[in-house]
């Protein structure tokens, strides 16, 4: 069965045009991966045909970062990465957002030495933080559920100076958003 059978063909339909831009934005979504530990095992899984990224439109991994506008962070980034992944960020189109998956990446998790970043969001604008050691593949797909809800709802905040602000939605269990009101400064 398809929309055909639903709406006539030669009928018409009206909507805004934001209504639009936003279901084609939130339903092709297309991640630059940047894994560098255990963490990117789980983000590759995530892909995988028993997680099946691909039901929600945001399977389509990107290497070259003007291809893509979501970054998934999974993974400890050591201080020496963190311009690399920095240039790869601003490489990235417009509007773009960023996911901090696990704990390494949003906290250094056990690594607290001079050497790991602490936090990549030091350094990167965070939207959508992803406890765990590491997260399961339904807590990223979540995450991913969160920024798609975001945009569907036309809700990307900005600053007054037209800056695009975090997310910063916080995850505490797979099924538990604790946090998906948007920066209060939007
Ligand atoms: S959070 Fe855990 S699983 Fe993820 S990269 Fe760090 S040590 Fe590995």
């Amino acid at each position: 069965m398809g929309l055909e059978e639903a709406i006539p063909v030669d009928g018409y339909m009206t909507t805004q045009v934001s209504r639009v831009i936003n279901w084609a934005r939130r339903s092709s979504v297309w991640p630059m991966p940047f894994a560098t530990a255990c963490c990117g095992i789980e983000l590759m899984a995530t892909a995988s045909s028993r997680f099946d990224l691909a039901r929600f439109g945001a399977e389509v991994f990107r290497f070259s970062p003007r291809q893509a506008d979501l970054m998934i962070v999974a993974g400890r980034v050591s201080v020496k990465m963190m311009p690399v992944l920095q240039r790869i960020y601003l490489q990235m189109t417009e509007p773009k957002w960023v996911v901090s998956m696990g704990a390494c990446a949003s906290t250094g998790g056990v690594f607290d030495t001079y050497a790991v970043v602490q936090g990549v969001d030091q350094f990167l604008p965070v939207d959508v933080y992803i406890p765990g050691c590491p997260p399961r593949p339904e807590m990223l797909i979540e995450g991913v559920m969160a920024i798609q809800k975001i945009i569907d709802e036309d809700n990307i905040p900005y600053d007054p100076d037209g800056k695009r602000l975090p997310l910063g939605i916080n995850f505490q269990t797979s099924d538990d958003i604790v946090n998906l009101s948007i920066n209060s400064t939007s």
